[in-house]
Formats: C-alpha cells, sequence, structure tokens
C-alpha cells in the first residue's frame, strides 16, 4: 500500500483508491455501501485524511489534527447523529464547497446518506450533476435501496461485506499480537463479521464476557430438548430489550455459521424464524408469544 491508512481489511477497496489517487482519477462522489460497523465511515474519513494531508496521513501535522477534530476548513463533516439531512444543510454544503479553499480539496464527509430528506436528496443530486470543481464527496449507507437512484448511478460505488471468522481471526492476531490467543478467538467468534464490533469487543472485557455469555447460551438451547428450560430462558429475555435484541442476533450468526458448515433445513428453518421474530419484535406483537414459539426449534 502507498499510504498509511492503518485500517483493519478492505485492503481491496483501499488499493481502489489509491489507484484513483494515483492516476488523478477521483471521482467526484464516493459511495460507500454495505452492513453497518464493518468499516465504511473509518475509510471515509481516513481517505479525507489522506485528500488532505500534504504528509501521507501522518496524523501529527496541523491539517492532520483539524481533520480529526472536524475543524479543518475545507473538510465537511456531516456524521450520523440520527437526524435528517435537511435542504438547507445540503444548501450549506453546496456552498460551502464553492468558496474558495487553502486545500487542495474540499472534502465533504456524509455519514448515512439515507437520512436526507426528499427535498435534500433532489438538491443534492443537482450538485453532483454539476460538481463543484476539487471537491469530493464521501458517503457511506447501509441502506443502499432507499437511496435515490440517480445518486447512486453518479457515484462511484465501494461494496463492504460481513468478514469471515477466519478472516478476523487472522487480522486481529497480527493487530493484538500480545493477547490471549483465546480471547481472540472469541472475539472473531461474537463480532458478528463485523470489524467495529471486533475493536470494541477486544477493548472492552465486560462486553466480551457479555456476549460470550450469549453464544453459549444459543449453543446450549439449541442443543437441549428441555423445553422447560428454553422457556425459562424466555423469562429472562422479557426484562431487558438490549439482552433480547442482541441474543437474536447471536442466535442469526451462529445459525448462519452453522448453515455454513452443514447445510442442513433445520438451519434455514430457524434462521428464518429469527428473522421473524424480529421483525415482529419491532411490531410491538406481544413479546413472550413470539420468543416461546421461537424456542420450538426442533
Ligand atoms: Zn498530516
Amino acid at each position: 500500500m502507498i499510504y498509511n491508512w492503518n485500517i483493519i481489511g478492505h485492503e481491496k477497496q483501499l488499493k481502489m483508491l489509491e489507484g484513483d489517487i494515483a492516476s488523478g482519477n477521483l471521482a467526484h462522489a464516493y459511495l460507500l455501501c454495505g452492513p453497518s460497523h464493518v468499516g465504511k465511515y473509518t475509510v471515509a474519513k481516513k481517505l479525507a485524511h489522506t485528500l488532505q494531508c500534504p504528509n501521507n496521513f501522518c496524523g501529527k501535522c496541523a491539517t492532520c489534527t483539524q481533520v480529526r477534530k472536524g475543524s479543518h476548513i475545507d473538510t465537511m463533516e456531516y456524521p450520523n447523529n440520527r437526524e435528517s439531512i435537511k435542504i438547507e444543510q445540503v444548501r450549506e454544503v453546496v456552498a460551502r464547497s464553492t468558496m474558495s479553499g487553502q486545500s487542495a480539496y474540499k472534502v465533504v464527509l456524509l455519514q448515512s446518506i439515507e437520512r436526507m430528506t426528499p427535498e435534500a436528496a433532489n438538491c443534492f443530486l443537482k450538485t453532483l450533476e454539476e460538481p463543484p470543481a476539487k471537491t469530493v464527496f464521501i458517503m457511506t449507507t447501509s441502506h443502499v435501496r432507499e437511496i435515490l437512484p440517480t445518486i447512486v448511478s453518479r457515484s462511484r460505488i465501494m461494496r463492504f461485506h460481513l468478514f469471515s471468522i477466519e478472516y478476523l481471526t487472522k487480522v486481529l492476531r497480527e493487530q493484538f499480537p500480545d493477547s490471549d490467543p483465546e480471547e481472540i478467538d472469541n472475539v472473531a467468534k461474537l463480532s458478528l463479521g463485523k470489524t467495529g464490533k471486533a475493536l470494541d469487543l477486544m477493548n472492552e472485557p465486560d462486553k466480551l464476557a457479555y456476549n460470550l455469555k450469549l453464544y453459549k447460551d444459543v449453543l446450549y438451547l439449541l442443543d437441549t430438548d428441555n423445553i422447560v428450560e428454553r422457556f425459562r430462558y424466555v423469562e429472562g429475555l422479557m426484562e431487558d430489550d438490549r439482552k433480547r435484541r442482541d441474543f437474536l442476533n447471536v442466535m442469526l450468526h451462529v445459525l448462519r455459521n452453522k448453515l455454513l458448515v452443514d447445510g442442513s433445513d433445520r438451519f434455514i428453518r430457524l434462521i428464518s424464524n429469527v428473522e421473524n421474530a424480529k421483525s415482529f419484535l419491532k411490531q410491538n406483537v406481544n413479546t413472550r408469544l413470539v420468543l416461546e414459539n421461537l424456542m420450538f426449534m426442533n
């Protein structure tokens, strides 16, 4: 690699970006799409650094410090604050990107652009149709189907995927050479294919223990024939929204991995049961009923 990205995985995507930079063929707009917590926004932000820092994303110069803190005058950042992106904000972006700047580029970082209101998206589309010179829009989304197709087609698409357990184990071993191999195996197993989650778990032993417990619970419940015990487990999930959500996600992950090893119909059926349970629970259907139904898992 040419640049000091310091990122776990995504070599293919980073090499593509390096190629674009080296050949002077940067797109006006990049759209990084894929599941949440796999590192899309990290890549977006590092690309901003790489474009702005005069010294190979040194991380130390005044420019790098400003980009990191969000105070760099030619780097505009709109991280996901769980609010929609409104037309006023898009107009502000356009106004600022057409002003003359001090840097080689104007960089606009937009996280989770499915947050744009229809008016904002239409206004933004006009900007992409006639992009301001030397401006690079770097956008992310986990919901590409919700994005105006004309915005997608005017962007250079970079796809991100979930990582396999084997791959996560390998990169975690490289990144954390002093860590206990068993801990790394557990983190790789429990991070649901997401590097962001893997790093969280490496840094937070309590979270790791909590997830490990859920993982073992799922394996036990899949194995036991004792319906009384399964129902007792539902009791414990009734009190705790977050645990219930986490349990279902871990269960889905375990089932998908089991399906990869052994393509049995049981796992296909159970995966669809868990997915149905997740969507029922979002619709305020009787929680106990949904979970108890899920526990008939033969
Ligand atoms: Zn720097």
